[in-house]
């Protein structure tokens, strides 16, 4: 569980205390313990405190002197660090302070009960003679004996590689953590920097156990010959994605090479239509024109820190298949594109697409994705030393992980535009379509854990959800392993695979990836089904009232819309995850079958 809260201890200078609030901590403590190398100093500006809850940290002191500081600084905890006895606490409880009572872990647990009586919070520290602040770690397994009501954080020595462990600590009055010495260049002077990559891995890690699991969703299910190859990336990827340098290459290649940030555009004539805000997230105007790019970009440059030269990947549509062997032409490698020849046949003006960018395309006979995809895989046992570029948020551990991460870009960008906008950095609703489901997780993303947004997840019911022509897969779908990971998949009794089928391409897939399994599982998300029909109705709409003509995998996202009862000045943002100049013959022949039809 990681949606602890963070206290940052021990700063003494207003320019630092001032640029570490940036970060928006959600504790500040400074220290009022003159023995102390972080010590505030005997009088300081009081509006140094920007944001975050202000802790004063007191060791050995009268009750007197606590009482005046925390009135003159306007202090809202009291942390009492020393042997303070529990009359003491009594005392200041009486006083209307709000305590963090320090338990140094040497100590038998059964004294703690006492001082829950009179405290908020209790603060587990490492023992030591200094009063906290000496960098030093102690056995987090202690935690597990503590069994009274009172939350408490962790304490000592706690820095970035610790982030991993925190996740695993699953105590259910676990709160939050106290960073201190491990996150500065001298005593009482943090590291801004140093404290940033903290809570980036903090976010980075958020949504997924380090098994790979979604709740119960997720994993890894490969067969045994492909687990080297699983094992190397799941131990490399989120050092290697952390680096600055890495987050250098990424971000220029994203603004340069890709076109990001994507608008954040105000559809006037749709929200008057349908009485909301709305704006739509465009990712159609990226570079291949659709947001398959951010993920590719960002896998190809992690395959190469891992040292290989050769990408793999397969494709359905071709919209995948092209994202990758464009990045592969700009960062000089190799790229290998599986495809069923039925695709091949299909798509054939991708295809040349591919070929011109410099790709191989080996075709898979008699057969689609799912064919493609066993073929890649086959191909990744032989050869280990390339690396197997997966286009969605499936497949087994850590793939899913680390496509949702490479597309969180998304929601990172409307947060900002949003604040910009509207002045709020969270809408109301949030409609994505899903296929495997990266851009409904890139575009949820850091929503994910702020319950007044609606999540809404577009699904293609094809021909109708009760035909059997149809590509919902979570009202058709069930349990079961699909391409590496346990996911809702859309199967027979006998646990094949039944063919999926929609209009559009990127949604024609037989399940959704684990995340979007667990936010369906635990109604996080909502999933509506659109049907061919309604999505290329939607399109036509989205083209002659604003102007875009969208990929029909992002029209079934515009048909939800009408669904939604949406209430005046409610604001949704829409992800428009692609453009429709690859669709412009299923339009057109659609339009024809429907006026054949009339006559
Ligand atoms: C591939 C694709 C999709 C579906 O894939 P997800 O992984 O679910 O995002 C949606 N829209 C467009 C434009 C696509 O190319």
């Amino acid at each position: 569980m990681i949606t602890n809260k963070v206290k940052i201890c021990g700063m003494k200078h207003p320019q630092n205390i001032n640029s570490i609030s940036l970060l928006n901590p959600d504790f500040i403590g400074v220290i009022f313990y003159p023995y102390s190398p972080r010590f505030i100093g005997i009088s300081f500006p009081i509006e140094i405190f920007t944001t975050g809850k202000k802790v004063g940290v007191f060791v050995k002191n009268s009750i007197e002197n606590i009482l005046k500081k925390i009135q003159k600084y306007a202090i809202e905890f009291g942390q009492i660090h020393g042997d303070e006895s529990i009359e003491f606490c009594e005392e200041l409880y009486k006083n209307n302070v709000s305590i963090i009572k320090v338990i140094r872990v040497n100590e038998a647990f059964s004294v703690i009960q006492k001082y829950t009586n009179y405290s908020l919070y209790i603060l587990f520290d490492t023992h030591c003679k200094e009063f906290g602040g000496s960098g030093r770690k102690f056995s987090w397994e202690k935690i597990s004996e503590y069994a009274f009501d009172t939350k408490f954080l962790l304490s000592g020595g706690i820095g970035i590689k610790d982030v991993e462990s925190i996740k695993n600590v699953f105590h259910t009055k676990f709160f939050g953590i106290d960073l201190n010495s491990k996150f500065e260049i001298e005593p009482g002077n943090k590291n801004r920097d140093e404290l940033k990559r903290f809570y980036h891995k903090k976010k980075f890690m958020k949504f997924v156990d380090t098994k790979g699991f979604y709740g119960e969703f997720g994993g890894t299910f490969i067969p045994e010959m492909l687990w080297p190859n699983i094992k190397e990336l799941e131990n490399n990827y989120p050092k290697i994605i952390m680096e600055k340098k890495f987050q250098y290459t990424l971000q220029s290649l994203l603004k340069d090479f890709v076109g990001r940030p994507t608008p954040l555009f105000y559809c006037e004539e749709l929200s008057k239509k349908y009485e909301a805000k709305i704006y739509l997230k465009r990712e159609d105007l990226n570079h291949t024109g659709a947001h398959k790019i951010n993920n590719t970009v960002g896998q190809a440059l992690l395959a190469k820190k891992l040292g290989k030269k050769k990408i793999i990947a397969e494709t359905g549509a071709g919209q995948h298949g092209v994202a990758t062997a464009t990045v592969c032409a700009i960062l000089n490698m190799d790229c290998i594109v599986f495809m069923g020849d039925t695709d091949i046949q299909r798509q054939a003006i991708n295809v040349d697409r591919m070929k011109m960018l410099g790709a191989t395309i080996i075709p898979v006979k008699t057969g689609t994705l799912k064919d493609a995809v066993n073929e890649a895989l086959r191909y990744w046992i032989d050869n280990p030393e390339s690396y197997y570029l997966i286009g969605s948020v499936v497949g087994p551990h850590p793939y899913p992980h680390i496509v949702s991460f490479f597309q969180s870009i998304i929601s990172e960008e409307i947060q900002q535009q949003l604040k910009e906008k509207e002045g709020c950095e969270y809408p109301d609703y949030l409609i994505a379509s899903v296929g495997g489901g990266s851009n409904a997780a890139g575009a949820f993303y850091h929503f994910l854990d702020n319950l007044s947004v609606k999540l809404i997840a577009a699904e293609a019911a094809g021909l109708g959800l009760k035909t059997n022509k149809t590509a919902s897969s979570t009202f058709h779908g069930s349990k079961g392993v699909l391409h590496g990971s346990l996911t809702l998949l859309m199967q027979d009794e006998y646990g094949q695979i039944i063919e999926p089928y929609s209009i559009s391409a990127g949604l024609d897939y037989p399940g959704i990836g684990p995340m979007h399994s667990h936010l369906f599982y635990t109604n996080r998300a909502q999933f509506i089904s659109i049907t061919d029909d309604e999505a290329i109705q939607a399109g036509y709409e989205l083209s002659f009232l604003q102007g875009i003509i969208p990929a029909i995998e992002s029209a079934h996202s515009i048909a939800i819309l009408p669904k939604l009862n949406l209430k005046n000045n409610e604001v949704v943002v829409l992800n428009l995850s692609g453009r429709g100049e690859k669709d412009m013959d299923s339009y057109i022949n659609y339009m024809n079958l429907y006026h054949e039809h009339d006559r």
